[in-house]
């Protein structure tokens, strides 16, 4: 049996558009709405592999509608975002991290792997291409959306033989444009996000469906968004699309904690959740805080909020990088996350937002920035 080739960025077919779009006013722009010139396209079928990736006119897709994507959803995806830096130069923030998710992502549904190195040579190039779009200004960047179907044109449920990657990208802007708006959660124990032994730790499509009819019940109490609790002890999960930090002082010692649930299967692997608990280690670590990744309930949240021992809690993700909660309903009752009435963010929830995006815009030199 000959090797299947992998994608292979030096084979790129480059396909420009003779109609560029008009840019968009950058405070017109609304997450996910509007898109780019261009896409990367990549198919892939059992007998040769990865084909030859194409960028091309951003447009439809002509697929059968027996294509298996349609009927039992192999379909994963990815979120990152490349930014500008004061040289012009475009960046991306760690992308290793999330090709490794999306590949762990496909192999979970039988789609294909690939080069994670190739994948991001590519994307770093579409980016680069795509920089006029990409506004100058601090709090703007370029939404990018990897996103791998199964294109088997069968009602057979079985390992799809064909697929398509593509990524397209989305300029965004910050997503408190006026500076923090601390939320509310309602914690939601009639409806499951994940489980153990499921696919709550993986990227796919199916996951996110499911939890939008909660997501409204929630909106229409007047929370933005659930709070995912698991099991019958109440274990914090995560907060709607965001990792969730609580930062606590300790009932026995009195130290510090900052808190996240471990990844043990239900928790997705955050790149911010990732980035949050390193630069905690590094700084905030040597300031008497332990950083702990273990499970914690609801009850214990409540008990910390009721003794005062709540300092703050947020939500981590690439869109909003850090999102303060102010109050999460549950039981019946408001339990109170620590920031005052005229606070939309406690202090580490800012500190993090400030370093994270340091290193997003090439202000702080490292290695999680990747220039294109
Ligand atoms: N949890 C879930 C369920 C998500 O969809 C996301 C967004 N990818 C996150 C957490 C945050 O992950 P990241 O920091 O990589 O954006």
């Amino acid at each position: 049996q000959t090797k299947l080739q992998d994608i292979d960025p030096a084979q790129l077919v480059l396909n420009t558009t003779p109609n560029p779009k008009p840019l968009k006013k950058p405070e017109d722009l609304v997450f996910g709405r509007n898109f780019t010139d261009h896409m990367l396209t990549i198919e892939w079928d059992q007998a040769t592999g990865w084909q030859r990736p194409h960028i091309t006119p951003y447009q439809n897709l002509s697929l059968d509608p027996a294509s298996c994507v349609f009927h039992y959803a192999f379909e994963c995806f990815e979120g990152l975002k490349a930014y500008k830096d004061k040289e012009g130069r475009v960046r991306l923030f760690r992308p290793d991290k999330n090709m490794e998710r999306f590949n762990k992502s496909a192999a979970r549904i039988a789609l294909p792997t690939f080069d994670s190195a190739a994948l991001i040579d590519l994307i770093a190039r579409f980016a680069k291409l795509e920089s006029r779009f990409i506004p100058e200004e601090r709090g703007y960047s370029l939404y990018l959306r990897p996103t791998m179907i199964g294109t088997q044109k069968t009602l057979g449920v079985g390992p799809p033989g064909s697929a398509l990657l593509f990524v397209i990208a989305s300029p965004v802007g910050p997503y408190y444009p006026t500076g923090f708006k601390a939320v509310s959660l309602e914690a939601t124990d009639y409806a499951v996000r994940a489980w153990p032994g499921g696919v709550g730790d993986k990227k796919l499509g199916a996951n996110y469906a499911p939890c939008i009819v909660p997501q409204r019940e929630a909106m229409s109490r007047g929370f933005q968004q659930n709070l995912w609790l698991f099991g019958e002890d109440e274990y914090v999960t995560e907060v709607g699309t965001m990792n969730f930090f609580a930062a606590v002082r300790n009932k026995q010692t009195g130290r510090k904690e900052l808190l996240t649930a471990p990844l043990d299967g239900t928790i997705l692997e955050g790149v911010t959740r990732d980035s949050v608990l390193s630069l905690a280690r590094e700084r905030l670590a040597p300031e008497g805080w332990d950083i702990i990744e273990r499970k914690f309930t609801m009850r214990e949240l409540d008990e910390a909020a009721a003794e005062g021992r709540l300092i703050e809690a947020f939500g981590a993700g690439t869109a909003a990088i850090v999102s303060p909660v102010r109050a999460i309903s549950w039981r019946g009752k408001l339990v109170n996350c620590g920031l005052k009435d005229h606070e939309e963010s406690g202090e580490i929830a800012t500190k993090m937002k400030n370093w994270i995006e340091a290193r997003q815009y090439g202000d702080d030199a490292h290695e999680w920035s990747y220039v294109c």
